[in-house]
């Protein structure tokens, strides 16, 4: 038998044997673990305990080595979204090491978007066609932003009608 220290989502505390890691992961899993307090289902490990009962060391050694402690909110708050199964490799996401001048660059992105977002006239999906009556003179120019598919991005440039794609900075990504 082993312990573990196990917490719920919502933070609640609480201690349960298994017959060995391998059964825990096999029913915490299964979502088979309730807190005895609020009844949650989505339990994380909080802290391992190797207290190991009856059987003597041996076959299943205790993975206290590999498995460091998860008993941060933050690990729960994570879990509580992925499948179980992933739970501790939340998805990788898009990362950089920057140098100051691309730093300055970035910023500089960020204050040319707000700009534009700020001085132009949103037109969602009709900017192909604003874009189009402005080139053609049937309206003054103004600035626009909006959506176009990569089709009809295609288009334009062979109309000649020239556009730029607005900067998205990877931390403004909904
Ligand atoms: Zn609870």
């Amino acid at each position: 038998m082993i312990r573990y220290a196990l917490a719920c989502e919502q933070g609640h505390a609480f201690e349960s044997w298994f017959q060995n890691s391998a059964a825990y992961d096999r029913q915490a899993a299964r979502r088979l673990i309730n807190c005895p307090v609020c009844g949650s289902t989505k339990v994380t490990k909080a802290l391992m305990t190797p207290q190991l009962s009856g059987t003597k060391k041996g076959g299943d050694a205790p993975r206290s080595a590999a498995a460091p402690s998860q008993a941060t909110s933050a690990a729960a708050a994570v879990a509580s979204q992925a499948p179980p199964d992933a739970a501790a490799a939340p998805a990788p996401a898009p990362v950089a090491m920057m140098t100051p001048q691309e730093r300055e660059l970035r910023k500089k992105l960020k204050e040319l978007r707000q700009h534009l977002v700020k001085n132009a006239d949103y037109v969602g999906q009709k900017f192909p066609e604003e874009a189009r009556k402005m080139h053609y003179g049937e309206v003054k120019h103004r600035s626009i932003y909006g959506e176009a598919t990569p089709g009809q991005a295609k288009e334009l440039h062979e109309e000649g009608i020239e556009f730029h794609p607005l900067p998205v900075l990877p931390d403004e990504r909904n």
